[in-house]
């Protein structure tokens, strides 16, 4: 029997990276054919973050790779402004990879439909939660698997994996789609606006914004400072 690799974590790796807070700068300034410094660049971000000049953000662009669950993949790709090349199930046979919620995944979900809160489950419902994720990843997998031993093509044999399988995608977007990304998908001490993601693509929008404010740090400081809106 295949051992299954289960997991609760979301990995996300910056690949490539194309401009930098300058190349903002450069961009905006084509309009009014004037230079400036690194105090005046700052200056200049804060002025199109706060008034929402945002395409000069468009000339940064990134480029992750992402590996998570379907679950969270298909939250991911609602986000229409990027490019997107995911692992195939019609061409490859899929690794034995699920998602399991650990016992610090809250579970239990209070409030109405826009206004959430969740809190922990019990000792008990962690267990069932836990077991239940497990319980019908294994019996999936050797489904597939007894499907691709007799010969039934891949892209048949999928259809009975759950969306806690992992997948892989290449994502490339620019800054000011990724600030759109951001501000939907992490309720930030700093969001003016809130929201209410799910954990776990929160996850994975906490670990893109750590990489990409290191290539552009004056954006996402204005970014922050102006409430996480996107411009
Ligand atoms: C907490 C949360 C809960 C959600 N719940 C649901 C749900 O229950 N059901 C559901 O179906 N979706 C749900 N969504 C998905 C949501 O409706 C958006 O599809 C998703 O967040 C992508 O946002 P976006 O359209 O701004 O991003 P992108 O598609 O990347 O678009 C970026 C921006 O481009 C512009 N744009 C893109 N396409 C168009 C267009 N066709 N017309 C005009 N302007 C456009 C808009 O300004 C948009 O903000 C949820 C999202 C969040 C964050």
């Amino acid at each position: 029997m295949t051992t299954i690799d289960f997991r609760s974590t979301m990995t996300v790796e910056l690949v490539d990276h194309m401009g930098t807070d300058e190349t903002i700068a450069r961009s905006a300034r084509v309009s009014s054919g004037t230079s400036g410094n690194l105090t005046a660049n700052r200056g200049l971000l804060n002025m199109l973050m706060r008034d929402r000049h945002g395409s000069p953000f468009e000339s940064v662009t990134y480029q992750f790779k992402v590996t998570c669950p379907i679950f969270v993949a298909r939250e991911f790709f609602r986000h229409r402004i990027a490019s997107y090349n995911e692992v195939s199930g019609r061409y490859k046979v899929l690794e034995p990879v699920f998602y399991y919620p650990t016992p610090s995944r809250p579970l239990r979900q209070i409030g109405k439909p826009g206004a959430y809160s969740f809190e922990a489950g019990d000792y008990k419902q962690q267990r069932t939660a836990e077991g239940e994720h497990k319980r019908m990843a294994v019996e999936a997998w050797d489904s597939y698997e007894h499907m691709l031993d007799r010969g039934i093509a891949r892209e048949v044999a999928r259809n009975v994996l759950p969306v806690s399988l992992y997948t892989s995608f290449y994502v490339t977007m620019n800054l000011r789609s990724l600030f759109n990304f951001l501000s939907l998908r992490w309720a930030h001490e700093d969001s003016k606006v809130p929201t209410f993601p799910l954990k776990e693509i929160e996850d994975v929008a906490k670990q893109m914004d750590a990489k990409a404010r290191q290539v552009c740090p004056i954006a996402f400081e204005h970014f922050d400072a102006h409430g996480r809106v996107a411009p």
